[in-house]
């Protein structure tokens, strides 16, 4: 027979782990459930230098094994596997995954959201060294340095402007000629003397993979054909997220992007309703803040709720 867990975490990001450091010291024995991106966003960044407790900056790689550590030590057990489907209108809930049906009675989904990439393979070798998805982790490496934003949402927009606190100059490329950002969000990179826009380009190879750092890129421009090469030391992509969180779909309440919908922080709900048990933290359920620290703050608030929960209904 399958056994019943107290507690299932989908994810092991900033806030499937923090989750996982609170419900294990509660003696709740989580099981992490590792998906296609353990570690989540940070294990793919370099220094991280707004988290807390780390005057030097620390490693995302390196924060997200720490926290590991910290939850093992409490009794947090680890499985690498792939969700294929969820149950949740079934109580325990089952979880139909990569290694066999787990069942659980309470579940903190923690599965976050995917940076969009362009898919070459230029720029997948150059992530964390010039190329990166997160502008507020990664601008300050940029001081001084011309550099490139993908995009033409209001990320793209927002990355540029924040970008040019540290960049001598910001090119925003953009693959048509009209904006899909907002008016007023354009009109301050207009406005911005070291901001240009770019319409109608594409980036087909981001050079130096050789050098292992962004030494330029190679541009299209769709309209005639022409080949450009754009000397900058980085790329930022604003091409926005994808959050992880297909499998939900008719079981709870998602928005119109996929974002799932919580109502205080991190309860979610089915048709409006709250689904007892069932929590959700982290960029799955954030598109406004994304950052290491309000993933781990809601997945703090998740567990919290998970142990209440379970102490209620005589766990
Ligand atoms: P978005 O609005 O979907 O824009 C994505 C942009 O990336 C589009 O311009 C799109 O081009 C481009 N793009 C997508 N895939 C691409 C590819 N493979 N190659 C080149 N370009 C590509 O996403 P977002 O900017 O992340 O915004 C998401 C939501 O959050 C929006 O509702 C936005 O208003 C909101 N948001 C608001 C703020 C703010 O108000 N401060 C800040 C950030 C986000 P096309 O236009 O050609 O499709």
């Amino acid at each position: 027979m399958t056994e019943t867990r107290d507690t299932v975490i989908l994810g092991s990001g900033c806030a499937g782990l923090t989750a996982a450091i609170y419900t294990a010291r509660a003696s709740l024995k989580p099981l992490i459930l590792e998906g296609h991106e353990p570690g989540g966003q940070l294990s793919i960044t370099t220094l991280v230098e707004n988290f807390p407790g780390w005057p030097e900056g620390i490693q995302g790689p390196e924060l997200i094994e720490n926290m590991k550590k910290q939850a093992s030590r409490f009794g947090a057990e680890f499985q690498m596997g792939h969700l294929n489907s969820v149950d949740l209108h079934s109580h325990p809930f089952r979880l139909n995954t990569s290694g066999g049906e787990i069942h659980t009675r309470s579940l903190i989904i923690a599965s976050g959201a995917s940076a969009r990439w362009l898919g070459l393979s230029s720029e997948q070798s150059l992530i964390g060294h010039g190329v990166s998805s997160c502008a507020t982790c990664d601008g300050f490496f940029f001081r001084g340095l011309e550099i490139a934003v993908v995009g033409g949402g209001d990320s793209a927009m927002e990355e540029a402007l924040f970008l040019t606190r540290f960049a001598s100059k910001v090119t925003v490329l953009h693959r048509r000629e009209n904006f899909r950002a907002s008016k007023i969000m354009l009109e301050r990179a207009i406005a911005h003397p070291n901001i240009e826009l770019r319409t109608n380009t594409i980036v087909e190879e981001v050079l130096g993979v050789e050098a292992n750092e962004v030494k330029g890129l190679r541009l299209r421009d769709v309209t005639n054909g022409n080949v450009t090469t754009l000397p900058v030391s980085g790329l930022f992509l604003g091409i926005g997220h994808e959050p992880n969180s297909k499998m939900f779909a008719g079981q709870i309440d998602l928005d119109g992007d996929g974002y799932i919908l919580t109502h205080g922080n991190v309860f979610t709900t089915r048709n409006g309703v709250v689904v007892p048990g069932v929590y959700a933290c982290g960029d799955v359920q954030d598109r406004r803040y994304r950052q290491a620290i309000t993933a781990a703050g809601t997945g703090c608030m998740a567990a919290l709720e998970a142990e209440k929960y379970l102490e209620e209904h005589g766990h």
